[in-house]
């Protein structure tokens, strides 16, 4: 006898479909993957029982090989074992100015390739190696097909480096359900997006110390979504450079005064050593060669205080850019490796004066959070609150006078769109360059060109009068795409913006610093080129009003306001600006009579009855 299904009203009768959604951080020494299993978001091992896979990828003429396998070739075959691809994901070859020792191929404005014992493989097709595997060991593992993943980037990633990584998990076979900053992943691991104190916003500090690199973010919950308020770091600065410093420390306390390169290296590995055991025990000895030390707590923070001090000075400008005091700040979570060591944790605690959240392991927490996204998404839990990254720099419009117009700020929460309308200068003016700019800077040539196009078919108007809409959209994903549109005659044309390379993240960081460096300057010389744009606006203005009346005016009146035409135009070679503001004052005494006379007869014929608009036809 068959039995019956029985099903409550309202619900359905087949059982939920559990999907399944995937996390992956895609590091650049280690990459993870992790999953949400009964509620509960868990790391995945391999069948060696290991969960970090390292970015390794090694190209034999016959074979590939991976993670731990491919470490151990780094050495033997340097040129065909590539390690940290993710430093060269979306950038061209001339961005490329650190030291590697691979063969790259391909034009400098290009993404270049590695030329390995396989041929040509980009660091996308790498990339994509390295997520096939983690897509792989989740499939052993679930013993079912994934429907979605999840991946992390930091948060300074630009657009071509989040292309470059969208276009990994495609070749990789993944289905992206969103690209996530690492920093909105470690607070969605700590469950900081499930607070019930709703009505309350509440800020974050998200502190990532890993081996090489240092990056610091402020989120912001409010009512129900996430959003990136501020990021800053330091793309060299990391528990490498702690090693470094217990190493020169060592070389004094030892009077030595060179090493060559393998006794170097050895120093390092027994620096890095004690360093780490410093993290539980009080002194560690250092045993390097012949030599033998012992390392104590308080001398290790002396040591290690100018690099810790870098990290503070640069959580401090965040607090400043996030415009938040301490006392807004709910949780602090620590990320990577190096916040394990005690004397990273005891930092961070004096300076933001409270206990940080470092209960989930360093290493797995961004995978863990991008996991817990990955399963809203996909539509396995309904408390998902929708997570909002952010623009890493300012969005703009090039403008007269090689100025940049910003229309979406850096530290913008995205998905945005933001519409400005901009006109003509000139009369029966038919196409606009639209220059898309990224960058903090006022002018143009200090700033990053992204990419440019042009609106034709603009009616032929008068200067002012058309009506152009420009709108900047960045998708979750952080592409751009900038479009312009006339509306009178309704045409338009799009650009989007997806270059084959990118900013790298010191270029970022140096378009940051400048920004702040060159304020009041910029403001300066903004001041200048408007002041001019606006000068050249009202003798272009004033020419045609002198080519339809000149007449009102007496001869020696049209000499004078001629003189002043020439000298206001004679000021604008040397950028002075006083000089062109007293030209412009000048030339105003005699073109505001001129304009009166203009507006006399207009008035004039408008009481005799004539429509104005028909007044400048019937003369
Ligand atoms: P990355 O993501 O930059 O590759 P990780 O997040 O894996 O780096 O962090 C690696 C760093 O963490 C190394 O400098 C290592 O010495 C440091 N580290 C690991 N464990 C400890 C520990 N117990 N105490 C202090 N530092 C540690
Ligand atoms: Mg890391």
């Amino acid at each position: 006898m068959a039995l019956l299904q029985i099903a409550e009203p309202g619900q359905s009768s087949a059982p939920h479909e559990h999907r399944i959604a995937i996390g992956i951080d895609l590091g650049t020494t280690h990459s993870l993957v992790a999953t949400v299993l009964s509620g509960k978001a868990k790391v995945l091992n391999d069948q060696q029982g290991r969960v970090l896979l390292p970015s390794i990828v090694h190209y034999a003429a016959d074979k590939t090989v991976y993670g731990d396998d491919a470490k151990t070739l780094i050495t033997a075959d340097p040129k065909n074992t590539i390690v940290s691809v993710k430093r060269f994901m979306g950038r061209s070859k001339a961005d490329i100015k650190f030291q590697h020792p691979y063969d790259l191929s391909g034009e400098d404005n290009q993404m270049p390739a590695f030329e390995t014992a396989q041929g040509r493989k980009t660091p996308v097709e790498i990339s994509a190696e390295i997520l096939k595997q983690l897509k792989e060991r989740a499939e052993d593992s679930l013993k079912n097909p994934i429907n979605g993943a999840v991946i992390t980037v930091p948060a300074y990633f630009d657009e071509a480096q989040r292309q470059a990584t969208r276009d990994a998990a495609q070749l990789a076979g993944l289905n992206v359900l969103r690209l996530l900053n690492e920093p909105t992943a470690a607070a969605v691991a700590y469950g900081l997006d499930q607070d019930s104190n709703l009505a309350q916003d509440h800020n974050y500090v998200i502190y990532d110390l890993g081996g090489g690199t240092f990056d610091v973010s402020i989120l912001r919950f409010s009512q129900g979504v996430f959003e990136v308020l501020a990021t800053g770091g330091h793309t060299a600065l990391g528990g490498d450079d702690l090693d470094r410093l217990i190493v020169k420390w060592a070389k004094k306390q030892l009077q030595i005064d060179t090493l060559d390169d393998t006794e170097y290296a050895h120093f390092i590995v027994a620096a890095r050593k004690a360093k780490e055991k410093l993290s539980d025990a009080e002194s560690a000895d250092i045993k390097v060669l012949d030599y033998a030390l012992t390392l104590d707590r308080p001398t290790f923070e002396e040591i290690i205080k100018v690099a810790l001090d870098k990290t503070i000075s640069v959580c401090k400008r965040v607090m400043r850019d996030a415009k938040l005091e301490l006392s807004d700040i709910q949780n602090v979570v620590l990320v990577g490796g190096s916040t394990r060591s005690y004397a990273v944790q005891k930092a961070v605690r004096e300076v933001f004066n409270q206990e940080p959240l470092c209960t989930i392991n360093p290493d797995e927490v961004v995978a863990i959070g991008a996991s817990i996204t990955a399963n809203q998404l996909i539509g396995n839990s309904t408390d998902g609150s929708l997570l909002l990254d952010v623009t890493p720099l300012s969005l703009g419009i090039e403008t007269m006078g090689g100025l940049v117009e910003r229309l979406i700020s850096r530290n913008t929460a995205i998905p945005v769109a933001r519409r400005q309308e901009f006109t003509t200068y000139q009369d029966g003016q038919t196409a606009m360059l639209i220059h898309v700019i990224q960058g903090e800077r006022d002018l143009v040539e200090h700033c990053r060109s992204l990419g440019r196009f042009v609106l034709r078919g603009i009616p032929p108007m008068t200067a002012g009068q058309a009506r152009i809409e420009v709108t900047y959209q960045v998708d979750a994903d952080g592409l751009l795409t900038v479009s312009a549109k006339e509306t009178t005659s309704g045409v338009h044309a799009h650009i989007d913006i997806k270059p084959s390379y990118g900013l790298s993240d010191s270029d970022t960081e140096r378009l940051l610093l400048d920004g702040f460096k060159f304020a009041e300057e910029d403001k300066a010389l903004r001041h200048l080129q408007e002041t001019k744009v606006e000068a050249k606006r009202e003798l272009e203005a004033l020419e045609q009003a002198l080519i339809a009346d000149a007449a009102l005016l007496a001869a020696d009146e049209l000499s004078a306001l001629n003189h002043a035409k020439t000298q206001l135009e004679a000021t604008f070679a040397n950028d002075d600006i006083k000089a062109i503001e007293q030209a412009v004052e000048q030339l105003k005494i005699h073109s505001d009579a001129f304009a009166a006379a203009r507006m006399n007869q207009h008035i004039d014929a408008a009481l005799k009855g004539t429509k104005l608009d028909d007044w400048s036809n019937s003369n």
